[in-house]
Order: C-alpha cells, then structure tokens, then sequence
C-alpha cells in the first residue's frame, strides 16, 4: 500500500497494487503434479529393472531360459525410460517455444505414405486394414518431420487401440486456404467423459494397456503442441467400444 500525501500534508489517496495469485497458484500446482508423474513414471521402469538385474545375480543367470526372459524384460524397459526420457525433454522444449519450425512445402499424402510403411509390421501383425487416402499430393507450408510426428502419433494410437481385424483410416481434405487430415480407427473407442482430458500430459485412459502398448501418455500432448505450432487445430471425436476419430486442421501457408 502506498499512501498518497497532498501538499498540505493531507492524505489524498492510497495506491493500493492487488496481484492475481490464482494463475501463480494454478501453475505452481500443475508444475508440482508433473514432476510427481515424472518420478512416478521414472520409476516404475527402473524398479523393474532393478529387480530383474537382482534376481539374475542371485542365481537366475544360471538358467538360459531366465537368463533370456529377464533379460528381454530389461532390454524393453530400458527402452520405455529412453522413449519417456526423449518425450519429457521434446514436450518441455515445445512448452518453452524453444522450437522453431524449418518451414517447407510438404506434400501431407508424401508423409502420409511413410507413416503407412513405419506402422505396416504392427497392422500386419494385427491383422488390420489401413486405408489411405485417393489423393497424390495434398500440400501445406510446415515441418516436414513436425507433420510426419503428429501423423504417426495418431495412427500408432490407432494402431494399439484397435483390437485385430479393425481398420484404420487416413483421409486427407485439400480444402481452399487449409488442410484436413482425418485418422479414424474402429478400436476401443474413448468415454465422453475422458475425452475433454485426453491432451493433459500423461493422461491416460487406461494405464495398464497404454503400458502394455508401450506408451508414455505424453504423446496426444506433444501431438496438440505441434499441431498448434503451426497454427493449426485438433479436435477427437469416439464412441466406447466402435472408434474414435481425431481431426487436425493446418492451415495450407504460415
Ligand atoms: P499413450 O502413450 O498412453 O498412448 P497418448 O497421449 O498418445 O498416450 O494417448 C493418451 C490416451 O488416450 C491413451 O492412453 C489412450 O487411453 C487414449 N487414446 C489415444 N488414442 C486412442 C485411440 N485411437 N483409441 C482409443 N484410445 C485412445
């Protein structure tokens, strides 16, 4: 508080300066409950890994075909660190706008092809059917690998997501001054009430499946960050137990 003091000595006012502690609060709270899901997170891989290296000292070692589990067990779990380790820093580096997009021409159909041949073991795997879209060249100004990261996040989810048999769809809308990229699978689908969540960092539906499938659950909020940096917007759309369809729309130039 500052009091104001006219010539005569009179108190003529008082300054007073209120800040809003809401927002500090709020973000001081979501910066504590990250770092609470990080070390969470961390630990579970290292735990395992820690118990496997124990009982292989132990004696397990011995055994080939321990020796082999155990070890096939820590290879995978070293790797989940490695993915979960790579997508904190990528996640807090786009938070921080610390990214500048390279901005090109990319042909979206082009990206769209080598999505399709990075998941094809998984959907042969599974028996699904990925449809792609009739168009040869649908372009947009952006990142090349930005696009290709946001298209393979969505169509790996669908691809874990949809039980053997289903099918995936990617459509692509060349539409006058933007570009619709529609991923649409015929999986578990997602409850209305997870949906307005899905973008939170390390929301996850269900943890135990989204762990079997290897995810870290930061990948629809990197995908929602990327997709903003280029200035463009993603909306998700399912039904439980039919599919779910998500939508990007980018603008065509930045
Ligand atoms: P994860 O690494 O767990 O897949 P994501 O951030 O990519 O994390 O997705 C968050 C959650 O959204 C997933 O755990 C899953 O529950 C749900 N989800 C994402 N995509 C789909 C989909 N195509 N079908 C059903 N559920 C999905």
């Amino acid at each position: 508080l500052a009091p104001y003091v006219g010539e005569s000595g009179e108190l003529s006012g008082i300054v007073a300066v209120l800040h809003d502690i809401t927002e500090i609060r709020r973000l001081e709270k979501m910066r504590s409950e990250f770092i609470a899901n990080v070390s969470h997170e961390l630990k579970t891989p290292i735990t395992s890994v820690k118990g496997f290296t124990e009982t292989l000292l132990d004696g397990a070692m011995d055994d080939e075909d321990a020796l082999h589990h155990f070890l096939t067990i820590i290879h995978q779990e070293s790797e989940r660190l490695h993915r979960l380790i790579n997508d904190i820093l990528h996640l807090s580096k786009i938070e921080q706008h610390k990214i500048m997009l390279e901005i090109e021409n990319v042909n979206v159909r082009e990206v769209v092809d080598r999505v399709a041949d990075t998941v094809k073991k998984d959907v042969e795997d599974k028996s699904l059917q990925l449809m792609l879209p009739e168009d040869r060249e649908v372009w947009v100004e952006g990142e090349k690998d930005r696009i290709l990261q946001i298209i393979l996040n969505l169509v790996s989810n669908a691809v874990s997501y949809t039980p053997e048999g289903g099918t995936i769809s990617v459509g692509l809308k060349d539409m006058e001054d933007r570009v619709k990229i529609i991923v649409e699978d015929t999986g578990i689908g997602i409850s209305q009430k997870d949906l307005p969540r899905l973008f939170e960092r390390f929301y996850r539906v269900d943890k135990a499946r989204s762990r079997e499938s290897g995810g870290t659950g930061l990948g629809l909020a990197i995908v929602k960050h990327l997709v903003e940096s280029h200035r463009g917007k993603i909306e998700v759309d399912s039904v439980e137990g039919e599919g779910t369809i998500f939508t990007i729309i980018l603008p065509k130039k930045q």
